[in-house]
């Protein structure tokens, strides 16, 4: 059975006092949960004082990004070989990496290599914009992203490698995705995955939404086929908002 897994998106927000204070807070709060694996995606800067606190039965800690050369000269990057002893997970090809700093798909193909290669777990994000939604275009979109961010992975990685479903015009927006949409998009994704690299593949492959997702909203997501997870930006950096999805997506699975 996939692990359910909920990723806090801390963005550019918190110095290291603020990082660790919230991870305290999130240590009192969140119960070691068998069932679902929580991570917190912290800026580079917090992720080696993080490391020095965490609980490790809790929580796993994931970088933002990174980039995809192991080491040389290419001035203000992290490599994923540096990120390979403190974190599990990178999230690669964000909707902010892509819309904000102009990341292509070539690029975002070789940074989940580079995770890989490295020995961490690619959290790719892919998700279509308002416009290409309105178009008609979501799956055609989904189709591109992937055939691109996957040319260099084969089947056996798949149990290695997230997809996490982000739709643009839901994220940190407050216009989060309804099931029925999520539902469709997720199948899109898992059937271009079974196309790709057959049905096995695709059937130990994880796929997370994200997209303003609240405490009321979690449930609606976990009961949805296909969906192995969240992962939440803006309510992550509230430690009762994100406490409280921690504890309805365990809920959910045990009811
Ligand atoms: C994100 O940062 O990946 C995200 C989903 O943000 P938000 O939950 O704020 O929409």
């Amino acid at each position: 059975m996939r692990k359910k897994l909920v990723i806090g998106n801390w963005k550019m927000y918190f110095n290291t006092s603020q990082s660790s204070h919230l991870l305290h807070r999130l240590q009192e709060r969140i119960e070691a949960h068998n069932d679902v694996e929580v991570a917190l995606a912290a800026s580079f800067l917090v992720l080696q004082p993080l490391s020095l606190q965490i609980d490790r039965r809790k929580f796993k800690l994931a970088a933002q990004n990174c980039y995809w050369q192991d080491e040389g000269a290419f001035t203000g990057e992290i490599s994923a070989t540096m990120l390979h002893d403190l974190v599990e997970y990178v999230i690669v090809g964000h909707s902010e990496r892509r819309h904000v700093f102009n990341e292509t798909d070539d690029e975002i193909a070789k940074k989940v290599s580079a995770v890989l290669r490295n020995g961490m777990t690619p959290v790719l994000c892919v998700g279509e914009t308002a416009g290409e939604r309105k178009d008609g275009e979501t799956k055609q979109v989904l189709h591109d992203q992937l055939m691109v961010d996957l040319k260099n992975v084969t089947a056996e990685d798949l149990s290695d490698l997230i997809i996490a479903y982000e739709p643009v015009w839901a994220i940190g927006t407050g216009s989060y995705a309804k099931p029925h949409q999520v539902e469709e998009a997720v199948k899109t994704i898992r059937l271009n995955v079974s196309e790709s690299f057959g049905a096995d593949a695709e059937s130990g492959l994880r796929v997370l939404y994200g997209g303003s997702v609240e405490p009321d909203t979690t449930r609606g997501y976990f009961t949805i086929n296909g969906v192995d997870g969240l992962l939440v930006g803006g309510a992550s950096l509230n430690y009762d908002q994100f406490s409280r999805i921690v504890s309805a997506v365990h809920e959910t699975m045990n009811e």
